[in-house]
């Protein structure tokens, strides 16, 4: 018997007393789990469920018994606080933003962020790590500055996996069910009331799809769900597990996503005109933007292709081609061959969007390769991923200087609010006033850090160290219980880590390039340092490794193992199930956050920023952020940024760097106290880590920057490129093949500049050439000077492009030109000229092989 054919289905909802039906409003919008005046009110219902729901509203509406429910009715402390919230809901919903107050003319900006994770909260577990946090902060920041976008993901029936070690310390894996009706998901239906649905192609098969939206403070998020009856069962896993299957697997999730996504926006009536690629993952989302306007304007691939790269964005977040989907072109053909046949593509002209070399049949197709070649809009998430980015991918653009690739840098940011603990927030508003909370990029308002009193800074953050061993001794216990250790073994969990003690955490992924052992390099020296009879340290350890990443899941063991020797049995623990309520208690209890990862691996990194916002100092490599980050009194740099050929030779230096600054830094630091019990010296460095690091490492800034460097100025584009009936897309992709067929024409006959012997800082030298253009207009190009000092090698480095002025035409095609170098800088400097093509309405544009240098 097939019981999924028989069963009928229903929904039952609590029926709440029409007193607490804000408590269901409240509960739905995700708004809730960054305002600590909501979190308290779901607390105050029943803190042992609230705990036991993984602080999930809406499943403990539904368990509360209904006597409970009427209960509250008549309290009317509770009752009021519900009004409070309520009222601050609907006040946070209908306020003035910084979207509204600053560019209120763009009204008709709709921008759609597409990602395949997104973490919002641990009660919806749709995520696996920092590109999820990452996406989830983005659009909680995008609802606080009012910005007009609409999220778009999967929903997973299981998510990523949960941890558990085993005696051994060996990882497990399980996966529960996210039970939909039990999430603060709505699920979209038609007038009609029948859901929403929509369908793909997938290798010959009908895939149908429903949409769910879960609402994010103003912001809709839709996730796409393909677990339908309808489908076939291998269709209905699509949506089953984050990053869980095979890569046939992943080609259809990233189908699903980016065209999907489009499409399903589009049936709702939501027609985005800038899209942003969190990740290569949701690159298809291009080809389905270029063939809806194929289709609805007549237009070429060529032409309507060169739109919607105007308004695409694209963020990468790898800085190795290994951690990049690649798929085969047998794949491609499988999954896509249908598909670009009929945006009237070539086997091989499809290939070649995904290769740095069109023509070199030995590269598989790159996502990221994909997204760069549609996008006018790319950027790494820190300045030194900006830069090796640029290295990567520089083959794309084979004729530009590396560092005027068209490929640059926003550096990642965390949404304070949702990090900060209750204590710091208050803290921070008693002495900073409320503008932080508004703005806060603003470095003004983060100077009066200054005035909190030392002691109030420094109790204050013992606090969350208090509450981060209380924490840990608690899951600790119910660790050992589940894997059945003794008695005696489980009452040593009440005796683990030390509320008045230095307090280091290190929890990331244990992917390898972290490092998460190097700290364990040498036990000897790490056991003298913990336990230290006057100044000891104790260690909190927390992370997953992927679920086929056996190296990942020996470095928790090697931990594991040696948290249970004798002399670490109190200093070292190892909390299970990474998740953002375990980030949340790290990073508001730790001293020092601990980040080792091989530079220049760790593309940015956001727990420091966590760490930052709530009083506690960084310990990194010079890698990703910090780069940016450390500036010398606000936390510490482990190295100065080296890389050594020697895997091997550069663990023992760092990790000899990361004993050498604990015992001569960071220990002395924390236990010099006053007579007052409170390290003054400590207590400035926290304060210099706060004014130089909050003002930066938000969400804010990098939202504010992703909407002013890239949404804006892609719709504008986007606006002109579409406006009457795409005419000026097809001006474009025609002007294109004209000057493609005539670029050969183009000559350097003559470059002078006015050399004498000896040049001052400051002279002003001219350069005059002589360019012969052919048939091409002479407004149609464009001729520079790249200018700039010579390394050892004779190459330039971080030249200017300086413009030339057409003075005269020669004779029949041939021009000169002139302009002048400003030599303000001393030493060797070299120059080149470059002649590319010039857009009338557009300006310089960049084309592969229309760019001339001599
Ligand atoms: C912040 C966070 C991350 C990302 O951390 P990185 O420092 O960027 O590696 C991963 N997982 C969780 C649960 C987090 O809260």
């Amino acid at each position: 018997m097939n019981f999924s054919k028989i069963l009928h289905r229903f929904t039952v909802t609590p029926s709440l007393p029409r007193e607490l039906a804000g408590l269901q409003r409240i509960a739905y919008n995700l708004w809730w789990s960054w305002e600590p005046d909501a979190i308290e009110l779901f607390t105050r219902l029943d803190p042992e469920l609230w705990r036991e729901t993984r602080h999930n509203p809406v499943e403990m509406l539904g368990i509360l018994q209904q006597t409970t429910l009427e209960g509250l009715k008549s309290d009317e402390g509770f009752i009021s606080h519900l009004a409070m919230v309520d009222d601050k809901l609907t006040e946070y919903l209908t306020a003035k933003t910084w979207f509204d107050k600053l560019h209120k003319g763009e009204k008709n900006l709709k921008v759609a962020y597409f990602s395949m994770e997104f973490g919002l909260h641990e009660s919806l577990p749709i995520y696996s790590g920092g590109l999820g946090i990452l996406a989830g902060d983005h659009l909680k920041s995008a609802s606080d500055l009012g910005l007009p976008l609409v999220g778009v993901g999967l929903l997973y029936r299981q998510g990523y996996f949960r941890q558990y070690l085993n005696i051994e310390g060996w990882q497990q894996e399980f996966y529960p069910e996210n039970d939909f009706y039990n999430l603060p998901l709505h699920l979209e239906r038609s007038a009609d009331g029948a859901p929403l649905s929509f369908e793909l192609d997938l290798a010959g098969n009908r895939v149908k799809a429903h949409i769910w939206r879960a609402q994010v403070g103003r912001i809709p998020l839709f996730l796409l769900d393909t677990n339908l009856e309808e489908n076939s069962p291998e269709d209905r896993n699509i949506t089953t597990r984050l990053y869980g299957g095979d890569q046939d697997m992943r080609i259809r999730q990233e189908i699903l996503l980016a065209i999907g996504g489009v499409r399903a926006l589009h049936l709702m009536g939501i027609d985005p005109n800038v899209c942003h690629m969190n990740e290569g993952h949701a690159a298809f989302l291009a080809l389905e933007r270029t063939s809806i306007l194929m289709e609805d304007r007549k237009l070429k691939f060529s032409e309507a292709r060169e739109a919607v790269k105007a308004g695409t964005v694209f963020t990468t977040h790898t800085p190795v081609e290994a951690g990049i989907d690649h798929f085969p072109s047998d794949l491609i053909e499988k999954y896509m061959g249908r598909y670009y046949r009929s945006l009237g593509l070539s086997r091989e002209e499809f290939l070649g969007l995904g290769r740095q070399n069109p023509k070199n049949p030995h590269e598989t197709f790159c996502m990221a390769v994909l997204a760069l070649k549609l996008t006018g809009h790319a950027n790494g998430v820190s300045q030194l991923h900006g830069e090796v980015s640029r290295k990567m991918w520089k083959n794309i653009w084979p004729d530009l200087p590396e560092e005027h690739l068209p490929l640059t840098s926003i550096t990642n940011g965390v949404h304070n609010k949702s990090w900060l603990s209750r204590e710091m927030a208050r803290l921070l508003i008693r002495y900073l006033g409320t503008r932080w909370l508004e703005d806060p990029t603003d470095a003004g308002v983060w100077r009066r850090v200054s005035r909190i009193p030392d002691g109030e800074l420094w109790r204050t953050h013992k606090h969350g160290r208090e509450h981060l061993v209380d924490y840990a001794r608690k899951r600790l216990k119910e660790q050992l219980c589940q894997v059945g250790a003794t008695a005696k073994e489980i009452a040593v969990a009440d005796e683990v880590l030390d509320p008045d003690i230095l307090t280091i955490g290190f929890a990331r992924r244990f992917a390898t390039y972290k490092r998460g052992t190097l700290l364990l390099h040498d036990t000897e020296r790490l056991a003298r340092i913990v336990n230290d009879s006057l100044r000891p340290v104790q260690i909190v350890f927390a992370g997953k490794a992927h679920p086929a990443d056996h190296q990942g899941k020996e470095l928790i063991r090697q931990i594991v193992r040696l948290s249970h020797q004798e002399r670490f049995r109190h200093r070292i623990v190892f909390l299970e199930d990474y998740d953002m309520s375990v980030a949340r208690h790290l990073v508001q209890g730790v001293d020092v956050w601990l980040n080792t990862p091989l530079r220049p691996l760790e593309a940015s990194g956001t727990s420091g920023m966590k760490v930052a916002f709530n009083g506690g100092l960084n310990m990194s490599v010079l890698d990703g952020w910090w780069c940016e980050g450390y500036r010398g009194n606000n936390g510490w740099a482990i190295g100065r940024g080296e890389v050594y050929d020697d895997l091997d030779y550069q663990n023992e230096v760092e990790s000899r760097a990361i004993y050498d600054l604990l015992e001569k830094e960071i220990v002395p630091l924390f236990y010099d106290r006053g007579s007052d019990g409170i390290p003054r010296g400590w207590v400035t460095c926290v304060k210099a880590s706060l004014q130089s690091l909050c003002p930066t490492f938000s969400t804010d800034r990098m939202v504010q920057q992703y909407a002013e460097n890239f949404y804006l100025p892609a719709y504008e584009q986007w606006q002109k490129l579409n406006r009457k009936e795409s005419l000026l897309a097809r001006d474009l992709a025609q002007w294109k093949e004209k000057i493609q067929r005539l670029w050969h024409q183009v000559r350097i006959d003559e470059v002078e500049a006015e050399l004498t012997q000896e040049i001052m800082a400051g002279t002003k030298i001219p350069v005059t050439a002589r360019i012969f253009l052919g048939e091409i207009p002479l407004q149609e190009i464009a001729a520079d000077v790249y200018f700039g000092v010579l390394d050892s090698r004779g190459a330039i480095v971080g030249g200017e492009i300086v413009p030339l002025e057409p003075v005269s035409e020669i004779d029949d095609g041939s021009h000169s030109f002139r302009g002048e170098l400003d030599c303000r800088f001393c030493g060797r400097h070299g120059f080149m000229l470059r002649v590319m093509p010039r857009h009338h309405e557009l300006g310089t544009v960049y084309e592969p092989k229309l760019v001339l240098w001599g």
